[in-house]
């Protein structure tokens, strides 16, 4: 750190206006410092330049006028007892207008006939004409509007903060503290790029989107920097790696391809392909599958865990929960009679690990507990794509051979390319595109209250048909349901009145691992009709019978995890359908409601985010469509995560434009030929050894 910048880690108390009431609401949300302050960067931005002329406003609008008070008075409200109205006139060269504020009596005191104001606000007609509500109001006498007249930044808050108190405050931190901001970079990789402390400014009070798009482009830069050169740090840290070569011909893969009891699709085919290439390679294999969701990327594992098994070596496969290791483990088993297939999950005793080839299914505590193996070949990791390097070391610890064993990892989230290209090097991807023949796209339906009993018709239907159904449901106990249907309320209406002649079962996460096995297993073998459920099926599970998904409570849920849910279904050649219940009453049909539309500086659309995924889920079946779309609805928000924390998250990555990663790749490759640029950056050096610190770490 440079030395002005201790400045910056003072409390945010030292700010001129930010007294201990102040202070306690900050601390909250975690500023504490005033760096903490410049870091908590606007989720959105309003564009309130425009300024309109009194004459011009128009019923419906949002606007801003620069006006003179002419009148101004409270009164009590006749109809609410206890509740003061602040009346007034207010007008420009073009006309006046009434405006009127609720419960802020105050404002006859802070507020001056006489006196020139910015409003920024909704404008409504009553009997009497137009009149602006409950509008911002802003004092012009000041060398810089915060409010109004200008971009105005709106932050995440707490509960007694206001807009207006933030960004005051932010704006005397500026003052006060803005010329200790330096610039942490070095300045050759700062290039034509806006510097730290102008970008800081920017992002909290731009002057134009210009300026904001350059802040932008600033700090994703140094994500992009950031992360191009832990993957060179990774890179030569893979590239000393030995692994065990795994041979297999293409008459032994034919073989073990055509006992299978369906015929893989062509990208099957070429993901099997890819990996046993990569597995008979000296080189430990890093590889992710990705294919969206039912693709059918289990079975290309298996295929893959044949080689290493038939030189005697064993596979591990890592699930997410315990529920999926258990369905991975009674479609292992199916698949493979001649190896044991054990499955570990829980600290509980366990039958012993016999030496010499096997499949080991568990969840994480597979790499976590103190069990060691005699030799691992390849290590299997379902629904992850990102995977620490430190936990890679911790899997070539288990290996008694002492090799890095080869790597797998399987996800429906599809990396976008400009991770793929980044990861370049260090990771191999396959993709699955095509849907196993026969599939369907999932016919999904918002459901409101209004419609629920004709759609619990048709899945009645379905269930007497010999289908099966889902039901999940948000929480577990009715207690802290919060008025959302909970999994135990939803169990007992449904077994008792809704479906009273189907067969039903529950499972959630605090069953014993034995009975929800047993239910899982009867819902597998046909002999329940409908399983209620909590959000423990999100990933993986695979029970082809199941055409019907219910989802209640869906505004609870994600976009991602929604498509997840949606996953469970369509498995098979028979139609599928997707009910999406809302507790509140959403728009009839997808036409009606308005189009999804990214949060803008004017207007946001009148939908709440909630019924956009819902509507979105009805219109798009494809996942990484999906993905995008969930990326873009979080809006910036997210991009700026990584300034906070300092990790990175994948959603953020995904936002950086190719030639921001163009120029990060550039400036990395530069750090790594000539580190004595980083000379005076003291903070990136920093960072960088602590990275190989943990790379290298035993
Ligand atoms: P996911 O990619 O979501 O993990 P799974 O591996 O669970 O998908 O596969 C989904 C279902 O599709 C399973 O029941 C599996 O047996 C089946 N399946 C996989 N590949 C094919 C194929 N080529 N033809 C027919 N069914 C397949
Ligand atoms: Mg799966």
């Amino acid at each position: 750190m440079s030395d002005t910048s201790v400045l910056l880690t003072q409390p945010v108390t030292t700010i001129p206006g930010c007294g201990e009431k102040i202070a306690k609401y900050l601390e909250k949300m975690d500023v504490k410092t005033v760096q903490d302050l410049f870091l908590h960067l606007p989720f959105r931005y309003e564009d309130h330049r425009a300024i309109t002329p009194v004459a011009e406003l128009a019923a419906g609008d949002s606007a801003t006028v620069r006006v003179r008070v002419q009148q101004l008075r409270s009164r009590r409200a006749a109809k609410r007892a206890g509740m003061t109205l602040v009346e007034g006139l207010v007008g420009d060269a073009t006309g006046s207008v009434r405006v009127i504020w609720f419960s802020q009596g105050y404002l006859t005191k802070t507020l001056a006939v006489g006196e020139e104001i910015f409003l920024t606000g909704e404008v409504k007609q009553d009997r009497f004409g137009l009149q602006m509500v409950s509008p911002q109001y802003e004092k012009t006498n000041k060398p810089e509007a915060l409010h109004s007249a200008r971009i105005v930044p709106l932050y995440s808050l707490t509960e007694g903060l206001s807009h207006k108190q933030l960004r005051t405050l932010v704006a005397a931190a500026f003052e006060k503290y803005g010329a200790a901001i330096s610039e942490w970079l070095p300045m050759e990789l700062v290039d034509g790029a806006m510097n730290y402390a102008a970008a800081l400014h920017a992002a909290h009070f731009p002057a134009d989107f210009d300026e904001l798009g350059l802040a932008l482009r600033r700090f994703q830069f140094e994500r992009a920097l950031l992360q191009e050169l832990q993957s060179g740090l990774i890179k030569d840290f893979h590239a000393a790696a030995q692994a065990r070569a795994f041979e297999f011909s293409v008459d032994d893969l034919k073989a073990v391809v055509a006992v299978l009891p369906f015929a893989l699709t062509d990208d099957q085919k070429k993901a099997v392909w890819a990996i046993t290439q990569d597995i008979a390679a000296t080189h430990p294999m890093n590889r992710l599958l990705q294919g969206d969701v039912g693709s059918g990327k289990t079975v290309v594992a298996a295929m893959a865990a044949h080689p290493v098994l038939a030189a005697g070596a064993k596979v591990l496969f890592m699930a997410p929960t315990q529920l999926l290791a258990e369905q991975h483990f009674v479609t292992f088993k199916k698949l493979f009679t001649d190896v044991p297939v054990m499955l570990m999950v829980g600290a509980g005793k366990r039958a012993a690990i016999p030496a010499g080839p096997a499949i080991i299914i568990g969840t994480h505590a597979l790499i976590q507990d103190g069990v060691k193996f005699d030799e691992v070949g390849l290590v299997v990791v379902d629904e992850q794509h990102r995977f620490g390097v430190g936990q890679r070391k911790k899997i070539k610890d288990k290996n008694g051979a002492g090799y890095t064993p080869h790597f797998l990892s399987m996800t429906a989230t599809p990396i976008p390319r400009s991770l793929a290209l980044l990861a370049s090097g260090t990771l191999a991807i396959s993709s699955i595109k095509q849907m196993p023949p026969g599939r369907k796209p999932v016919i999904t339906r918002v459901v409101g209250p209004g419609a629920r009993a004709k759609a619990q018709q048709f899945v009645a239907q379905h269930i007497a048909a010999g289908e099966q159904v889902f039901v999940v449901t948000p929480l577990i106990d009715p207690s802290d349901s919060l008025g959302v249907a909970s999994a135990t309320e939803v169990f007992e209406k449904i077994s008792k009145e809704t479906f009273p002649q189907a067969r039903v079962g529950l499972v959630h996460g605090r069953l014993k691992p034995k009975d929800r096995a047993a239910v899982m297993d009867a819902f597998r073998a046909g002999d329940l009709d409908v399983l209620v459920a909590t959000a423990v099926i999100e990933v993986g599970v695979d029970i082809p019978g199941a055409t019907v998904m219910w989802i209640e409570g869906a505004e609870r849920f994600g976009l991602a995890q929604l498509h997840q849910f949606r996953g469970r279904v369509g498995r098979s050649d028979v139609q599928s359908y997707c009910f999406l219940c809302s507790s509140k009453s959403v728009a009839r049909s997808a036409s009606d409601a308005v189009a999804y539309s990214r949060p803008s500086e004017s207007g946001a659309p009148q939908i709440s985010a909630a019924e956009q995924r819902m509507r979105l889920m009805e219109q798009i079946s494809d996942g990484f469509e999906l993905a995008e779309k969930d990326l873009e609805m979080r809006g910036s928000g997210d991009v700026w995560g990584i300034l906070q924390s300092g990790f990175f998250e994948y959603e953020e990555l995904l936002a950086v434009p190719p030639e921001v990663w163009e120029r990060a790749k550039k400036a990395a490759q530069k750090v790594f030929n000539e580190p004595e640029i980083l000379a005076h950056s003291p903070e990136l050096r920093e960072r960088i050894a602590r990275f190989e610190e943990i790379l290298h770490q035993e």
